[in-house]
Parts: C-alpha cells; sequence; structure tokens
C-alpha cells in the first residue's frame, strides 16, 4: 500500500543511538533484484543502478529482518510492557499488549474484530481532527499502536529505527538449482533455473540508529540484535539451501544525549561531522574515546543489550 503522510515525532531530539556491527557472510547471499529481462540469470540479485552496479542490501530489508527477529521473542517481554492504553483483552478479560497483525500495512492491535474496529477507528478520527496538532496526534497514536510499530513504524507512525543500505564487493557467481515439487517430491515442470549470489566471505557493517528511544523501544530492538549476535538470523532469499547466514563479528554502540549539560561536547562532535564510530579496531576506538574524553564513549555491543535486557535479568 502506498504510504500517503507519515506523523514522525516531532517532540526535542532527546538522544540517538548509533550501531555499528561488523558481520562476515557466513554462507552465499541472495538479495533479489527485479528481473529487467535483460540479466542472463533467471533470478538476479539486487544492485546500484550504473555505473555503480554494485550488488547491495537495502536498508529495509535489514529492518524486516531485525523487526520479524523482534517479533519472534517478544513473547520473553509481552508481560512486562506498561501500557495502559493497551486495547487487547487477553483471555481472562485482563488487558496485555499483544503485537498486531499488520493490516495493509497499518497496525491492528487485538484478537478480535471488534478491538480491530475500535482501534482502526480511533486512529482515523485522530488523524482527521483538525483541532489536534501533529504532535498531540502522534502522542495519540503512538498509544495505540502496538509496541513493534511503536519501535519499527507502521502505517501513519514513523519508524524510530532507520537501518542504511549495505553496499556489497561485487563477488559474484551463478549457481544452477533444481526446482523440486514439495508435495510428491519430483522435479517440477520447467525445474531448472539458475540463480545469482553474492559469495561467502566478505565483512559488512551494519549501520543501524535510533532516534528518541524509550526502554520499550530499546528492549525490543534489543531482541533483534541478541539473536543477530548469535547467529540466530538469515538474510535474503533461497535460506532453504543454506543461504544468507551470517556471522556476527563486532559491534560497537553509541549512545547521545542532547541535553543541555553536553551543549560544548555536543556542538563540537556536530561541528566535527563525525559520530565516533568510524573506530571499529579496539585500538582506534580507545585512541578516538581518549580525544574526546568521557563524552558518550562507545560501548560493545554486548555490554549494550546486558544494559538494554538488564530489567527482565531478575
Ligand atoms: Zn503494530
Amino acid at each position: 500500500m502506498e504510504k500517503t503522510f507519515e506523523l514522525f515525532d516531532f517532540s526535542k531530539l532527546q538522544n540517538r543511538l548509533v550501531f555499528s556491527i561488523e558481520l562476515k557472510l557466513k554462507t552465499p547471499l541472495h538479495i533479489g533484484g527485479n528481473d529487467d529481462g535483460v540479466s542472463p540469470t533467471d533470478m538476479p540479485i539486487l544492485r546500484l543502478p550504473e555505473p555503480d552496479g554494485r550488488p547491495y542490501i537495502p536498508g529495509s530489508s535489514l529492518k524486516g529482518m531485525l523487526r520479524s527477529a523482534s517479533e519472534r521473542l517478544y513473547h520473553l517481554i509481552e508481560d512486562t510492557i506498561q501500557d495502559p492504553m493497551a486495547l487487547t483483552v487477553g483471555e481472562n478479560g485482563q488487558y496485555t499488549t499483544s503485537l498486531c497483525y499488520l493490516e495493509n500495512g497499518d497496525c491492528s492491535v487485538g484478537k478480535g474484530p471488534q478491538d480491530k474496529t475500535r482501534n482502526a477507528e480511533i486512529i482515523k478520527n485522530t488523524l482527521m481532527n483538525k483541532s489536534l496538532s501533529e504532535k498531540e496526534k502522534y502522542k495519540i497514536i503512538y498509544r495505540l499502536v502496538c509496541p513493534s510499530c511503536r519501535t519499527y513504524g507502521a502505517g501513519s507512525m514513523a519508524s524510530k529505527v532507520r537501518v542504511h543500505h549495505v553496499v556489497l564487493d561485487d563477488n559474484t557467481q551463478v549457481r544452477d538449482g533444481i526446482r523440486i515439487d514439495r508435495e510428491t517430491g519430483a522435479v517440477a515442470p520447467q525445474a531448472k533455473f539458475d540463480y545469482e549470489y553474492v559469495e561467502a566471505g566478505q565483512t559488512i557493517t551494519l549501520r543501524i540508529e535510533g532516534e528518541n528511544m524509550d526502554q520499550e523501544n530499546e528492549a525490543i530492538l534489543a531482541l533483534a540484535l541478541l539473536q543477530l549476535k548469535n547467529n540466530m538470523l538469515r538474510l535474503g532469499g533461497l535460506q532453504a539451501r543454506g543461504l544468507g547466514e551470517l556471522q556476527y563479528v563486532s559491534g560497537v554502540v553509541k549512545r547521545i544525549n542532547y541535553n543541555h549539560q553536553n551543549r560544548k561536547e555536543l556542538l563540537e562532535m556536530l561541528l566535527l561531522d563525525h559520530d565516533g564510530l568510524q573506530a571499529t579496531s579496539q585500538t582506534d576506538m580507545e585512541n578516538s574515546q581518549k580525544e574526546k574524553g568521557e563524552f558518550d564513549s562507545a560501548i560493545t555491543l554486548e555490554c549494550y543489550l546486558r544494559e538494554a535486557l538488564g530489567g527482565y535479568l531478575t
């Protein structure tokens, strides 16, 4: 569905989380591209427009991988989410905060059609209410959508998490495949096809940014990053053939608080146009931390995840 507009969080920029995560392509990767009919293979990979032409992973694919990872472990923290506005009525008549079933890109919280209708109705009325400012609308709708949509966005709600594209080295191959009929186990008609993939081995750097993340948003994202750190996630197509395995190498996180006490350091950092994350090796990181003193030093992803999920370790 084409999005016509998005509500953004117009409140002050309070904090930013910047992640830099290094991963190795453990097995080949296939992120499907548009078949323009020119490609010599049946299943070409996605590439940057010419003249560059290198393969890349769109931020949206990476974000989609993170979102579904968060959602498959959400039940671990579900009971702890504090949400007085949750519209889902659980089995015992108690309010719970289930995740939505995204319908036409809109968050529909609720187990039954009544909840969904009610929710959709309030969101629609809020959006059309001319006496409300954009900021007020955001605040109301933010409480109405589910924790996953609050973090990753949906429908009229902008995402708090942004994932950058990753451009890959052009080490590609084409492999022959055979389609098997799932029901009969026989070779399907027109079974032979070939697909293009990026070879295993290269190291990629994921850059993820979160803005104005609260405790809940951070926990939701941390559930996904935890799985990334433990090599539990796969990316792209043809996963049943073993493609898309990722191996965690290292990760750093920087938390930047935009408050008055940090003014001098903040402005200097912004003037230098650097966020302290270029450093990836330990020595570089230590050096850059020395340069910047104690200000918002980057921590390892491992430390960060323990911090973000600390409240759930009791
Ligand atoms: Zn939702």
